[in-house]
């Protein structure tokens, strides 16, 4: 990859964009301080003579280093920026466990309204009445649509929920005084990274099950597992193979007969809403990130929330604050360990993210109970119709349906030199986001597919087409159409080992190319 002075890495060498225009009205855009010089200021004012500055010794005595630029130019800086991103609204983004659906813009809409979107988190509880009813509204379409005892709103993303599940069975333990004696959460080999992270940030160590050669947990290795000492297991359904686990009643069952509990990551709950409630499979604890699937949108680390449900055995030991009805009728904030005793405690400043509060429930009443449910029933189809058009030409991982997403190994790869990441990068030149490569870890290479439900059939069956027509250029010995790409991309292959344990973050003048 070439680099330049700055050390960044450079446009394609068979580009033939000129670095000072771009590509017709494709604007080329430079770091912020190659667009703009330190010497100059966006605004010019007059120095105030005759005052006296009130900032005493704070005031600073050297230039900031940050350019100067005018108002339209930072704003083109940005737009252009914005433009090399890609988003649901530009194409089909098939990130398997992301589900990336379409964000409805009556959510948007709603989401600013000035009475949720300009309100402050200290603001008496009398002035947002509203707000706190709203709150109460999606914890009760939450609580109905899982079947669960309460829910915690105030985790901010998936991995926070997740932690939030985890310090509630933590706790619960702690008051059966057995703390010191459960410390092994089992969790599959197929889970989600943050399941294990988030384990052990709570303290526990990770007993890993293996997957069996369906994808699911291997029964007879969870049963091995069982003891006095497990705390917990963290159990994803459907799994991250795409899977329904059928066994989930009787995991449920037997980790509470051993005096354990059950997390069940609820990232994929895309595919099973209003079809059945985690409640009945036994769950205990279970994050929803309401950016997969309630629509709010999500990506470049933000924002999320992940409000995170509880069964009748961990509910009074849900964080602060909840809110309330009081005597009067009034709505206010439980916020004090005081008035929730038996609470873990609290996960956060302030409450969690109301615009996504609003944005999903906007969701839930634009659906209806019965959209809610459709939602899953067309994300499932749509997950298969792909996979039933392309599994002669890629190689499912395992043989059947799927449910909301479908996995493949790189076995439809094997002989033809290109790897499950060339074969990504070779779908940017198409025009698509790559799907999920190398995860889960229980197959070879693997590619994980998720559609959603808000796919038409020419944007999947165009999506097929171009994945089939890929997979032969593969077998047929293509393979420098694979190793070179992406060449239509601003950017071609980055170094993304050298990005992740060198990151530049400051712009430095004299950065050479090391
Ligand atoms: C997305 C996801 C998570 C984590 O959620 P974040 O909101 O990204 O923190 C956890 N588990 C699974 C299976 C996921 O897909």
């Amino acid at each position: 990859m070439s680099m330049n002075a700055k050390g960044r890495p450079t446009k394609p060498e068979t580009s033939n964009i000129s670095p000072q225009f771009g590509s017709a009205l494709l604007q080329e855009e430079g770091l912020l301080h190659e667009v703009g010089h330190c010497d100059k200021t966006g605004v010019d004012m007059e120095k105030l003579s005759g005052r006296k500055s009130r900032l005493g010794d704070l005031e600073r005595s050297e230039a900031t280093g940050l350019v100067g630029l005018s108002e339209p130019e930072a704003l083109r800086h940005y737009v252009r920026l914005s433009g090399r991103n890609y988003a649901i609204d530009l194409g089909l983004y098939p990130l398997g466990s992301c589900t990336m659906k379409h964000n409805p813009r009556l959510n948007e809409k709603l989401a600013r309204i000035p009475g949720f979107a300009d309100i402050h988190p200290l603001q008496p509880t009398s002035t947002v009445q509203g707000a706190l009813q709203l709150m109460e509204e999606l914890s009760h379409w939450l609580l109905e649509i899982t079947g669960m005892q309460t829910v915690a709103l105030s985790p901010k993303a998936g991995a926070h929920g997740e932690m939030c599940g985890m310090l509630s069975i933590r706790e619960a333990i702690l008051a059966r005084g057995e703390l010191e004696q459960r410390r092994r959460v089992l969790v599959p080999q197929s889970a989600h990274g943050t399941n294990p992270a988030t384990a052990a940030a709570c303290g526990f160590e990770i007993d890993e099950i293996p997957a069996n050669a369906e994808g699911r947990v291997d029964w007879d290795v969870f049963c091995s597992r069982l003891g006095p000492d497990v705390a917990a297991i963290m159990l994803t359904n459907p799994n991250t193979c795409g899977l329904f686990e059928p066994d989930i009643r009787k995991i449920a069952d037997l980790i509470h007969e051993h005096g354990g509990y059950f997390y069940c990551d609820g990232a994929n709950l895309n595919a099973i809403m209003g079809k059945c409630r985690v409640n009945d499979l036994g769950v205990d604890a279970m994050h929803i990130n309401l950016h997969k699937t309630f629509s709010t949108p999500h990506g470049g680390g933000g924002p999320g929330a992940g409000p995170t449900v509880l069964s009748s055995r961990l509910a009074d030991f849900a964080p602060v604050p909840f809110v309330k009805t009081d005597k009067t009728g009034k709505l206010q904030l439980v916020e004090q360990l005081n008035d929730a005793p038996d609470s873990f405690g609290r996960m956060c400043a302030f409450h969690g993210q109301m615009g996504m509060f609003v944005r999903a429930l906007a969701y839930m009443m634009s659906h209806g109970g019965d959209g809610l449910r459709q939602v899953s029933e067309d994300a499932v189809l749509n997950a298969n119709y792909l996979l039933a058009r392309i599994k002669n030409h890629l190689s499912p991982a395992f043989s059947g349906t799927c449910m909301h997403e479908a996995l493949f190994d790189d076995e439809f790869l094997k002989g033809s030199g290109v790897t499950t990441l060339d074969f990504a990068k070779a779908l940017i030149d198409e025009g698509y986001h790559p799907m999920t490569m190398y995860f889960p870890l229980v197959v070879h290479g693997a590619l994980l597919i998720e559609p959603t439900e808000t796919e038409s059939l020419q944007s999947l069956d165009a999506f097929a087409d171009t994945l089939c027509e890929l997979a032969n250029a593969a077998k047929s010995g293509d393979q420098e159409r694979f190793t070179q790409a992406p060449v239509k991309a601003p950017l071609r292959r980055l170094d993304e080992t050298r990005a992740a344990r060198h990151p530049v973050l400051r712009f430095q003048e004299n950065l050479q190319n090391t």
